[in-house]
């Protein structure tokens, strides 16, 4: 028999989420159960409430053929790009023009698309760390080598410095995450300007764009009074990545799409070459004919913010009156306290055992640190605070 040999590029992937694959896969992560009344799963951005009942109306209606090319392939169907650019268009006061839209099943989908039109295999991609898990592999699955670079830890805004210092003549593009995750920083607009400047700067001394790809999953879970801004509009080489999982909190249901603002130079070329990206990288990852019908009627939809923010708000009291250090997330699902413990797998595994299930740091590049989901539910809340209380004396 002839041993195993996949793809280096494969191996260089395994090498890098080693230790996600084994948290999800060898950890008190797999005992959880949604069957025990008594999990807390703060885990991951999954729902922990029953969908909308619009969304599961939109679902069901547009799931009933109205003729027989229902169900026929679907790409980028004009109907779904128009009510995505609406959408866009209306909430930000930005002329985005629906052949600009291109659908995706999601934000993994647009991203990927992006990395594989930007970079080839050798070229560097920036992302901004602590990050989400995710970055590494989908850039080393394209054959690129991920670049990370640490936000400044005393406000998590971006260190447009370090960037600075981290651009090469192989560097091809930055992600830029806001609101982030895991960070809940909506970066602000005077270090998105300095960013342009810098990505400019670069952009002149090469010869050719350090493309921005701006992953806005979250840019409709923002709290209090923050206001988001779009990297997008502040510097032309930028990729608008939106998935709807998050603002209807429906991560399996994969609906998203990437847009092209109105300020980016070259639209026409860059359109067929989406399209063809599309089709060749993305393994035909449109969304579904189901949701792309839908998508009229989801993209007003969202989730009770406010009742995030009311958890947000109960989880940060009670961790700092517990002695936890912990700062207040302008948006995303996500808190990230101090872990007790330094070992922050080890106070995970403590909690998992108590059936509060978190994220340690140390997966998403913040050790001594764990993240909580604020999608569990107010009784799994109620039920965790004396669990985290207890364990912070310990
Ligand atoms: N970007 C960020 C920052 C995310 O948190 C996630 C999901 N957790 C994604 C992208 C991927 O979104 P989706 O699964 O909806 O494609």
């Amino acid at each position: 028999m002839v041993p195993h040999r996949l793809s280096d590029t494969m191996g260089r992937l395994v090498e890098s989420e080693r230790a996600l694959m084994q948290f999800f896969t060898d950890s008190p992560a797999t005992a959880l159960s949604h069957d025990d009344p008594e999990t807390c799963d703060f885990l991951a951005g999954n729902p922990q409430e029953m969908a909308l009942p619009e969304f599961v109306e939109a679902i069901q209606r547009w799931a009933t053929p109205q003729d027989p090319h229902w169900f026929a392939y679907k790409f980028n169907e004009p109907y779904a790009q128009e009510a995505a650019a609406d959408g866009l268009r209306e909430r930000r006061g930005i002329p985005f023009e629906s052949d600009d839209v291109f659908l995706t099943n999601g934000a993994f989908t647009g991203l990927t698309l992006c990395l594989r039109l930007v970079a080839d295999p050798g070229d560097e991609v920036i992302f901004c760390s602590p990050p989400w898990f995710f970055y590494r592999s989908l850039i080393v699955a394209g054959g690129a080598v991920p670049v990370s670079v640490r936000v400044d830890e005393a406000t998590w805004d971006l260190d447009v410095d370090a960037i600075e210092s981290a651009i090469t003549e192989r560097t091809r593009a930055i992600i830029v995450n806001s609101p982030n995750n895991p960070t809940g920083r909506i970066y602000p607009a005077e270090t998105l300007d300095r960013l342009a400047a810098v990505l400019t700067a670069a952009s002149e001394r090469y010869g050719r764009p350090v493309y921005l790809i701006s992953d806005e999953a979250y840019s409709r879970i923002v709290f209090d009074d923050h206001a988001f801004v779009s990297p997008t509009e502040r510097y032309p080489y930028s990729f608008l990545v939106y998935t709807y999982g998050k603002q209807l909190l429906t991560p399996g249901q994969r609906l998203g799409y990437v847009a092209l603002p109105p300020t980016m130079p070259d639209r026409e070329s860059i359109r067929e070459r989406f399209w063809l990206a599309q089709i060749a990288f993305g393994g035909h990852g449109v969304p579904n004919a189901v949701l792309q019908r839908a998508l009229a009627d989801l993209d007003p939809l969202i989730v009770d913010v406010k009742a995030l923010q009311r958890r947000r708000d109960r989880l940060v009291d009670a961790l700092e009156a517990a002695g936890y250090e912990v700062h207040r997330p302008e948006g995303t699902f996500y808190l990230l306290p101090t872990s007790p413990d330094p070992d922050d797998a080890a106070f995970a595994r403590r909690l998992a055992d108590r059936k509060v299930y978190v994220l340690p740091g140390t997966l998403v590049d913040t050790p001594g640190r764990f993240r909580i989901s604020v999608t569990g539910t107010d009784e799994m809340v109620e039920r965790a605070v004396p669990i985290f209380e207890a364990a912070a004396r310990r």
